[in-house]
């Protein structure tokens, strides 16, 4: 039977945005990207938006209890999701654990170095969030968001010294949970540098079974 619960792990950068995104058109389940939840909420100055910018422009991340307070109703208002971005803390997956059980944390490995190289040439588009590699996956006319003509833009915390931070606070605070999953017989790894239709074919197969 095909997997419903599903979570997305690895460095910012791997494609799990990407990933999510195509994986929620071909399964039907919701999308669920703490970060993208996080930017609408700055971006309509909400009290929670205010209080996770500053975070956010330092590459830190955002108290667990706000996240999963954030999160909580989306998971169990929905039938079946793939997370994206969340957990990012063994507190995160314990509480996560609390609301519902996963089928599979799937984790998008990417070397450090691949990390930095991307995200500075990642672009984003502001109106539909489509994402874009500026090195390996153009939009079709410059700076123009292919599927709604929006412009992109460079996201703030795509910047060299954020980005550092970033996959530092990964490093220390996310991937212990490669250990805690995989204990659980849970983890699932993918290779992030093949090409992304690579990636999303291997996840498929995962899920499917
Ligand atoms: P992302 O788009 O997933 O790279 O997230 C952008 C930023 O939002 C992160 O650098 C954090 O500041 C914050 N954020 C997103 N998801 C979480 C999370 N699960 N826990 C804490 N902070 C988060």
């Amino acid at each position: 039977m095909s997997w419903k619960r599903i979570a997305l792990l690895g460095p910012p950068g791997a494609g799990k945005g990407t990933q999510a995104k195509l994986l929620a058109e071909k399964t039907g389940l919701v999308h669920l990207s703490t970060g993208d939840i996080l930017r609408e909420e700055v971006a309509r100055s909400t009290a929670l938006g205010k209080a996770a910018k500053g975070w956010m422009d330092k590459g830190d991340l955002v108290p667990d209890d706000l996240i999963v307070d954030m999160i909580r109703g989306r998971i169990t208002g929905a039938d079946g999701f793939i997370l994206d971005g969340f957990p990012r803390t063994v507190v995160q997956a314990e509480a996560l654990a609390k609301i519902t059980p996963l089928d599979g944390a799937i984790n998008v490995v990417l070397s450090q170095e691949e990390v930095i190289h991307r995200l500075s040439s990642r672009r984003v588009c502001q109106d539909c969030g489509k994402i874009y590699n500026l090195l390996f996956d153009p939009p079709k006319v410059d700076m123009r968001c292919d599927a709604c003509g929006s412009p992109l833009f460079l996201r703030s915390d795509d910047n060299p010294d954020v980005i550092k931070n970033r996959y530092n606070v990964y490093t220390q605070e996310t991937a212990p949970l490669i250990e805690y999953y995989s204990k659980q017989g849970l983890l699932y790894e993918v290779d992030g540098k093949k090409p992304s239709r690579d990636v999303l074919d291997r996840i498929l197969n995962l899920i499917t079974g």
